[in-house]
Formats: structure tokens, C-alpha cells, sequence
């Protein structure tokens, strides 16, 4: 559903995201883990297509996203780490903005239902600017739900949410996922997320040192017990001091 082969992006003169590439797939919840500035905002944003790739490409559900921009966006939802709301219009609007936006058809009840499931239902008539910093948060996310995307990314969307709903975040990425939608997330928080992905993609300094289940990079690294939690997984890979030889940094001038 996600593809990003070799994407790489340079902001000035600062390289952010060199060479990576991963997938996500219909079903899959892929944490996208790595140490501040590793590249993982670039790297949604990029997918996005917010932001354009100094090289490389990025697709959904196969279509590129800088040369097939509209249907790429119309089957993906992105979670900013910041969510900007319309301070003017009430939490309804912005969902009959965003059907409108996406050309949704039949989705009242499923706002309804998501406004319900995120606590907000009582809310519904209440200005983005009156809400809280995490109610803020949940309207972004049932806003990301309501036009049922093919895949959803969310930037650290943990901070701010409560411990329900935090829960309710991740009974309703399962269900979506058992429904076959594709999920990018990434987080610093690893014990909350680990029982949540299916897969990880991990980062360092813009490249990617190992993906897969946490099994198999368990394996990839060697050097970790069988019973070896994600933190411990994620000190090795980011803080070894080698990368794999194919990733490994480029000999500074
Ligand atoms: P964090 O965990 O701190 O949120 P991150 O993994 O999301 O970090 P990015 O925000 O993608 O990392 O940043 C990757 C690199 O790109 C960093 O070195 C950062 O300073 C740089 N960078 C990000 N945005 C810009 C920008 N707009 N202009 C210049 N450099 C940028």
C-alpha cells in the first residue's frame, strides 16, 4: 500500500533521509522508530506529499505521489505530530469539511460512531479552539478515520492522549488494519507501541539500519537475547556501533 524506494532528502545542505526504502502493506502496523532527527517526520511527510523527495520515490496504493498526486492522497490520512485545526469551525464541521474534502458519501454514522469512540461526542458543537490539546488531537485522528483511507500515517500520535484513549487509538488502528488498511506510526514511547506494531523500520542519522518483525530483528542483530524487549532492540541498532555495511555513513570529507 506504501512504498518508499531509495528516498532521500537534503534540506539545504543538511542530508535528512538518505537512501531508504521500505514498504508498508495492506493490514500491516509498521512502527517507525529512531533517535530525534533520525528522519522519520521527513520521511511521513514526504509519503504525504507535503514534502518532495530529493530523490527517490514514494507511492500508495501505486500511485507516485509527486507525479499522481490526487488519488494517492485520497487513499491516505496523515496524524501530524502538531495537529492545526480551523480555529473558527466546531468539531462537526471539521468533519463534514474533511467528506467534503475527500468526496465521502454515507459518512455521518460513521462519524458519529468514531465521535462516540473517542469521547468527543459531547463536543460536537464545541470550537477547535475551546478543545484541549488532546481533544484537539482526537478530532484530527477521527478526521483521519472518517474517509476509511487505504493507509493512515501518524506522527507520535501517543503524546497528549490519555491512557483511553490511547486504548481506544489502538483498538480502532487493530480493527482497521484487521480491515486491511496499511499504518505507519511512529513514536519515541517503545513499551506502547510494541504490542501494537507488526513490524518497525528502524532509523539512524536519515538511514536505515533494520526493518522487520521484531523477531526477525532480533535475528538481523545477533547480539540480543530471544527475549529481548524493543528498547533493548532499539539501543543496539541506533547506538552500535557499526551499521550493516551497505548502510553504512559515508567517510566525512
Ligand atoms: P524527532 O524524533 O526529533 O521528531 P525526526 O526523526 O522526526 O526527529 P526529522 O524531523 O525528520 O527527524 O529531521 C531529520 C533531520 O532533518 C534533522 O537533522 C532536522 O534538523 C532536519 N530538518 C527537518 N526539517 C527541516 C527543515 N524544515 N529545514 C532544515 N532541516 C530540517
Amino acid at each position: 500500500m506504501i512504498e518508499v524506494s531509495d528516498f532521500s532528502k537534503t534540506y539545504d545542505e543538511r542530508e535528512a533521509v538518505a537512501g531508504l526504502s521500505f514498504r508498508v502493506d495492506a493490514g500491516d502496523i509498521v512502527g517507525l522508530v529512531g533517535p530525534n532527527g533520525a528522519g522519520k517526520t521527513t520521511t511521513m511527510r514526504a509519503i504525504a506529499g507535503i514534502l518532495r523527495p530529493t530523490a527517490g520515490r514514494v507511492t500508495v496504493a501505486g500511485f507516485d505521489v509527486v507525479s499522481d498526486p490526487v488519488p494517492a492522497k485520497q487513499r491516505l490520512a496523515l496524524v501530524p505530530d502538531d495537529p492545526h485545526l480551523f480555529s473558527s469551525l466546531t468539531v462537526w464541521e471539521h468533519l463534514e469539511f474533511t467528506a467534503e474534502v475527500f468526496g465521502t458519501e454515507d459518512w455521518i454514522h460513521h462519524g458519529e460512531r468514531l465521535l462516540e469512540q473517542f469521547e468527543l461526542a459531547d463536543r460536537r458543537e464545541t470550537l477547535a479552539d475551546e478543545l484541549s490539546r488532546g481533544m484537539r488531537q482526537k478530532v484530527a485522528i477521527v478526521c483521519a478515520f472518517l474517509h476509511r483511507p487505504g493507509a493512515i500515517l501518524f506522527d507520535e500520535p501517543l503524546t497528549g492522549l490519555d491512557p483511553r484513549a490511547i486504548r481506544t487509538l489502538y483498538e480502532a488502528i487493530r480493527e482497521s488494519a484487521r480491515g486491511g488498511m496499511a499504518v505507519l506510526l511512529s513514536s519515541h514511547l517503545l513499551g506502547q507501541i510494541e504490542s501494537l506494531c507488526t513490524e518497525f523500520v528502524i532509523l539512524r542519522q536519515g538511514r536505515l539500519v533494520v526493518e522487520g518483525t521484531r523477531d526477525e530483528i532480533r535475528a538481523q542483530l545477533g547480539e540480543l537475547r530471544a527475549d529481548a524487549t524493543l528498547e533493548e532492540i532499539f539501543f543496539t541498532a541506533t547506538e552500535g556501533t557499526s551499521l550493516p555495511a551497505d548502510r553504512a555513513e559515508p567517510d566525512l570529507p
